[in-house]
């Protein structure tokens, strides 16, 4: 431990500071929040000297590990060089970190803009989507998570997100392709993906028959990592184009490797009109990115500025993690490493078939979905089942995440340069916990 962490106040008056000063909208995991205050590689050590494997990463965000030297080397000298000035002038790392994500981006994909978030380029994407086809109206997903602007909340379908009844006008939301809870309580694949088909009759009853586009995210975040059949987004891009939108795939969590390939989408073999990215981008620093084809791109002609989107630092240190994922073939480790991941949480699948209804996601974004009991054909959802286990695994040095939209899933996604050492050594707490927790 550093003097630095020596010095920190105790928990009882960080969490004292927190009531008093935090919005309480500002919610913490576990019963005694954890304070973090040092982080390296994969493990986070808190305020009490505990160190903990970290396989949530702030969520989703630390791609190649806490303090990661290349990262931290490259802001440190952009901080000394140039911290901030605007898009009013040209800079350095925006223009190759522009470059970069052009060549990575799949088919036309080409012009970008920065913001310093998710909700940022979301926004933005919306607008283009907006200014290029000339219509309004949006179609989303249930269960998606956009952001926490009013435009956001409302493209989010998710009562716990959404904090106000006034939404903007003209958002409609497709069913979610969630298998594990069909909405049309069918079974894949004997149901020929009848979700994606009914987008058709959402926008032929809901809208005006002629769209702006749809945003939506290749295996939905916070919404538990609810991973869509192969053959969905196909059929949903197809349906949106031919009413006149602009399909648009909000990477910000499955981008940069996350699902096994550099962009959540490929895994789905559709080639977007404009991608949205934020969380891993950066490995920390705030920033957000929207990526567009030329022609959408050049429809927004008014004005915009987004003061700390695409800053000097936040792009060197963007430059410096996309260059350890293509280098280090992240992607690969997320595949790889992720099979072992996945083998092992079905393993606990089948050690404890009552409470873990199902497992999924792709790579190192994998989920397990608690309910009551499995074997009794009962799929009520058990947040209490996931809070206790989420205690159990922090007790034994293990952050992991939660979401859905019950609050009963158990989302796991460490760094991308996780280690299969890492990993067994987060599969035998996730087994303990499960024990412990009955
Ligand atoms: N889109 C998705 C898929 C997200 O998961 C999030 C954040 N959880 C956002 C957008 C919003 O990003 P931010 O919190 O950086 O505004």
């Amino acid at each position: 431990m550093t003097d630095n962490v020596k010095q920190a106040p105790s928990t009882d008056e960080v969490l004292e500071k927190h009531g008093k000063y935090l919005i309480p909208a500002v919610r913490n995991y576990y019963k005694e929040p954890l304070i973090a205050v040092e982080g390296k590689g994969a493990r986070v050590t808190d305020i009490n000297g505990k160190t903990y494997l970290d396989f949530f990463g702030g969520i989703l965000t630390i791609s190649v590990g806490h303090a990661n030297d290349e990262v931290n080397a490259a802001v440190t000298a952009q901080l000394n060089r140039l911290a901030h000035i605007t898009t009013l002038y040209p800079t350095l790392p925006m223009v190759e970190l522009a470059e970069r994500l052009a060549r990575l981006a799949p088919g036309k994909l080409q012009k970008c803009f920065f913001t310093a978030s998710g909700t940022g380029a979301d926004e933005v994407a919306v607008t283009l989507a907006q200014t290029y086809t000339r219509n309004h109206e949006l179609i989303a997903l249930r269960h998606g998570y956009h952001g926490n602007s009013t435009l956001a909340q409302s493209l989010t379908a998710h009562q716990s997100w959404r904090s106000l009844p006034s939404q903007i006008a003209g958002v409609k939301h497709a069913l979610s392709p969630y298998c594990y809870r069909c909405p049309l309580k069918q079974t894949y694949p004997s149901c020929g993906v009848a979700c994606a088909k009914d987008v058709e009759e959402l926008i032929q009853t809901t809208t005006t028959g002629s769209i702006a586009g749809m945003l939506a995210e290749p295996i939905q975040g916070v919404g538990g990592f609810i991973t869509p059949p192969r053959e969905y987004f196909e059929i949903v891009a197809g349906i949106v184009r031919k009413y006149g939108g602009v399909f648009i795939s909000d990477e910000v969590q499955t981008g940069f490797g996350r699902t096994g390939t550099m962009w959540g989408i490929e895994q789905y073999g559709v080639e977007p009109d404009m991608m949205t990215m934020a969380k891993g981008i950066a490995n920390g620093l705030p920033l957000g990115a929207v990526i567009a084809t030329p022609d959408i791109a050049d429809s927004l002609v008014k004005n915009t500025l987004n003061t700390f989107g695409g800053n000097p630092l936040s792009c060197s240190a963007a430059n410096a993690t996309i260059n350890i994922v293509e280098r280090d073939d992240l992607a690969a480790n997320a595949r790889e490493v992720g099979a072992v991941l996945r083998e092992g949480m079905e393993r606990i699948q089948r050690a404890n078939p009552k409470i873990v209804g199902d497992v999924r996601g792709m790579g190192l974004m994998q989920a397990f979905e608690l309910v009551v009991d499995e074997t009794a054909d009962d799929r009520t959802p058990n947040p209490t089942g996931a809070n206790l286990f989420l205690e159990e695994t922090r007790k034994r040095g293990l952050m992991l995440g939660k979401g859905g939209l019950y609050a009963n899933v158990i989302r796991v996604a460490p760094p991308l340069n996780i280690t299969r050492d890492e990993v067994d050594e987060a599969l035998r707490i996730m087994g303990e916990a499960f024990d412990a927790i009955g």
